[in-house]
């Protein structure tokens, strides 16, 4: 068997450095996740593939070069506060834990949060993970550098923009024509100032209203 270090570093050279992605801190994060135990375990053999893969609930984990090209857009620094909406499986919150980032993340279904946070605690990753709807703001308090939405959104939430710092980024797939969105990296110059840019397009499963599925 090949061990999964190897594979995880073929996965950065093939799928995401040759595809422009040149950032070392991002392709150290992704060599240095092991994917493969994001995954339902019939699964793991296919971690590597330049896929999104099923993890239940009819939900997916993105494809190594969209998570890859989401955290460049991000370009979260150490110590800074992140906040994911659609945590799924707990990879892209590894991925930003590993290069240094505070991250909270929320997710609708009950079981994909109550499983990220076994997996996320298991391999060492402080991440804090709410079940939740984040399409709206609830409890949170706090403001974050970051911004990543990972679930296809028609527009983006006024909450989102409102809880970035000055300075901060927030990059989200946007539905652009029906089934096919573009991500979105939202820069705040200054509280209600703005820089949008348009980046790649992209597929996503969809950003859904209320939380579900039991108690966690
Ligand atoms: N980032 C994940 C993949 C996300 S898949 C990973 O690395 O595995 C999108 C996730 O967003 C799904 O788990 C879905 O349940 C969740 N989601 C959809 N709408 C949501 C909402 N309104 N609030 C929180 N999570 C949501």
């Amino acid at each position: 068997m090949i061990p999964w270090e190897k594979r995880a570093e073929e996965m950065v050279e093939k799928q995401i450095r040759a595809r422009g992605i040149l950032s070392e801190r991002v392709l150290e994060a992704m060599r240095s996740v092991p994917r493969h135990l994001f995954l339902p375990e019939h699964l793991r053999e296919s971690a590597w593939i330049d896929s999104p893969l099923p993890i239940g609930e009819e939900q997916t984990m993105s494809q190594p070069y969209m998570a890859a090209k989401m955290t460049e857009l991000l370009a979260p620094e150490e110590g800074d506060s992140v906040l994911e909406i659609g945590t799924g499986s707990g990879y892209q919150s590894a991925v930003l834990c590993s290069m240094g980032a505070k991250v909270t993340s929320i997710e609708r279904i009950a079981p994909l949060a109550e499983r990220a946070r076994e997996t996320l605690s298991s391999l060492g990753y402080d991440v804090s993970v709410l079940w939740s709807d984040g399409r709206e703001k609830g409890e949170l308090a706090g403001e974050f550098q970051g911004v990543i939405v990972t679930a296809a959104a028609p527009a983006l939430e006024a909450w989102w923009s409102e809880a970035l710092a000055p300075g901060g980024r927030l990059v989200a797939p946007v539905t652009v024509l029906s089934g096919s969105e573009r991500l979105l990296l939202r820069e705040k110059k200054a509280p209600g100032e703005y820089v949008d840019t348009w980046h790649d397009y992209c597929r996503f499963v969809p950003l859904l209203q209320g939380r579900t599925g039991g108690y966690c």
